[in-house]
């Protein structure tokens, strides 16, 4: 219980922040956390590019950490094959060379688990670099206050922004959109890069038992059950975290222009501690390493962000009614909601509930996607009439301003 990232005791994320990163880093950021910079990055090596989810950032540092014998081994998660397969497609994996790290790049939208690899991390004598979702990185702080011996050798721990994971029910849910009715599928590989345009319009690929594949692009339905919040942990309705603020470095999508219009993929990277930050600066093997202003990466995130904070708050405040216990936040990372957006996170939960109780229940695609139906319509409503309110605000200020002017002219 000491190391959960839910148990509403301290260090939480900012205390741990502060005590690894106070003297290092140069800004603390409200949202962004502490940090010493903050990058574009898009590693130069067309074959890792390829394989990776954005930009390669991760895959592109973990390989240096080898080349400069910085580490021993990797601990990141990979698509399992053969017996291991049967069970679970993804999971951590202790990898030690640099063809298993670039083997292992890409994401995952799978409910994965540090217990695989616990023997290692506890046990093992290897100088390890851990990578993982924010979550996942704060426990292991919280592990290595109650391990001095593990803090010794975890040396870096990469950090992915995050805004929700998904269970295995989303992955055999998607399938049956690709492929109707034809049962889970027993591979799938998440992030198949789009030929050109819109790095964002990536795709899913499946194979099944009998020999069938099958795919499907973001736009073409996943975007959509994502947003909703089908099949999203309730765990992940209660996280504040976006940035990986205690990781020593954390990495996201560049979805934001100009970067999103280049399918090969771009990473964000925020750099808070100073060897990484090194490796960065130098930037050998890098094809794009430019620094960026923060107001960028936040915007990029922007959605994210604010489901973290007024979402959170929302979410929060609902289950309480509900007399349903909910994990203590950090105060200052929660935001009130307008109306229109307290509405929108309440039926996105609903949603979130409703597929997977219905899945649970051997419902099919097709009877979770009308169970959703509601949800779905008041969600994209709510967005088009918040965006309708923004473009009026605006347009009302440009307005007043006009006629300021005007008479002072
Ligand atoms: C569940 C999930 C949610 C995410 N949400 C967002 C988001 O909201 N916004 C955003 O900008 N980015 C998000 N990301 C991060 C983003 O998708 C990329 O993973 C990140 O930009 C790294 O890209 P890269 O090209 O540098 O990584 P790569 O070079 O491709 O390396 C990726 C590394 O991540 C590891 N990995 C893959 N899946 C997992 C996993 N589930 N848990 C732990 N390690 C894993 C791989 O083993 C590999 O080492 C999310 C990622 C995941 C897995
Ligand atoms: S949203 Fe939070 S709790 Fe959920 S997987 Fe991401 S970091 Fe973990």
């Amino acid at each position: 219980m000491r190391v959960c990232p839910f148990g509403d005791y301290e260090p939480d994320e900012t205390s741990l922040a502060a005590e690894l990163f106070e003297g290092d880093t140069t800004t603390n950021h409200e949202v962004l956390g502490r940090y010493r910079s903050l990058r574009v990055a898009r590693v130069a090596d067309p074959a890792v590019l390829a394989s990776s989810a954005s930009g390669g950032a991760v895959t592109w540092l973990l390989q240096r950490l080898f080349e400069r014998d910085e580490i021993d081994s990797a601990l990141c998660v990979k698509a399992f094959d053969g017996e291991l397969a049967v069970d679970r497609m993804y999971g951590y994996a202790v990898l030690r060379s640099i063809p298993e790290i670039q083997d292992a790049s890409s994401s995952a939208y799978y409910p994965v688990t540090l217990a695989d690899v616990i023997e290692e991390l506890s046990h093992g004598t290897d100088r390890v670099a851990v990578v993982g979702l924010p979550c996942f990185i704060k426990a292991i702080r919280r592990l290595q206050k109650v391990s001095p011996a593990l803090k010794e050798r975890t040396i870096f721990c990469i950090g992915l922004a995050c805004g929700q994971s998904k269970s295995v029910m989303f992955t055999d849910f998607i399938a049956g959109v690709a492929r109707s009715e034809a049962g889970p599928p027993n591979g799938v590989r998440y992030r198949f890069k789009p030929s050109e345009g819109d790095a964002g319009d990536f795709s899913f690929k499946f194979e099944w038992a009998d020999g069938g594949v099958g795919s499907l692009r973001w736009t073409q339905g996943i975007g959509d059950a994502w947003s909703l919040r089908l099949f999203t942990p309730r765990a992940c309705g209660f996280c504040d975290d976006v940035f990986a603020e205690t990781a020593d470095v954390c990495t996201m999508d560049a979805w934001t222009h100009p970067w999103r219009a280049d399918h090969r993929g771009t990473s964000f990277v925020i750099a808070r501690a100073a060897y990484v930050e090194g490796l960065f600066a130098e930037g050998h093997g890098l094809d794009l390493n430019e620094l960026v202003d923060q107001a960028v990466v936040v915007r990029s995130q922007s959605s994210v962000v604010r489901d973290k904070s007024a979402g959170v708050a929302v979410r929060s405040r609902i289950h309480r009614c509900d007399y349903l216990r909910v994990p203590l936040k950090r105060p200052l990372r929660l935001a009130t909601a307008s109306a229109v957006e307290a509405l929108r996170w309440r039926m996105a939960d609903n949603a979130r509930a409703v597929s997977a109780g219905s899945w649970m229940r051997r419902c099919s695609t097709r009877d979770v996607r009308s169970a959703t139906r509601v949800s779905r319509w008041v969600v994209g409503t709510s967005r088009w009439l918040e965006l309708l309110i923004v473009r009026m605000r605006s347009a009302a200020g440009n307005a007043v301003r006009f006629c300021i002017r005007g008479k002072r002219a």
